[in-house]
């Protein structure tokens, strides 16, 4: 049982041993920073990921990439709160939701690296 003001998890012994790994890697660099031990190494990584988070989700992109499929791109356009689907039709992307083919969406699409990858194997470049 923890002690009072503490609370325990259990996790994988893969996961154990990564962070375990990590941590006697840096141990030294770590007790400069005020980390002393493994739970406090665990717990300091939890809260930085979070911070990580909360920086992240407050500027929040204003389009984000829900999936990339190879004839279609699902993004969430945070400024108008929706779903808008870029289709690839005739070796052109196609914003369905402006309906045209120069958007801020097709932008963003073609500012994705994973779809630049795809569109250019494809043939397929952004339009000047
Ligand atoms: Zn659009």
């Amino acid at each position: 049982m923890p002690k009072p003001g503490f609370k325990s998890i259990t996790v994988s012994e893969s996961v154990y041993n990564r962070f375990q790994d990590a941590y006697q890697k840096s141990q030294e660099d770590l007790s400069r920073k005020g980390v002393k031990s493994f739970s406090g190494y665990v717990s300091y990584m939890l809260e930085e990921q979070m911070l990580k988070d909360e920086t992240f989700a407050r500027h929040a992109p204003m389009i984000k990439k829900v999936s990339v499929e190879s004839d279609c791109i699902i993004l969430r356009d945070n400024v108008h709160n929706r779903i808008v689907e870029v289709s690839v039709h005739n070796n052109e992307l196609y914003c369905q939701r402006c309906e045209q083919k120069d958007c801020v969406h097709v932008g963003f699409a073609f500012s994705m690296p994973d779809v630049y990858d795809m569109l250019s194997s494809r043939g397929i470049t952004k339009p000047k």
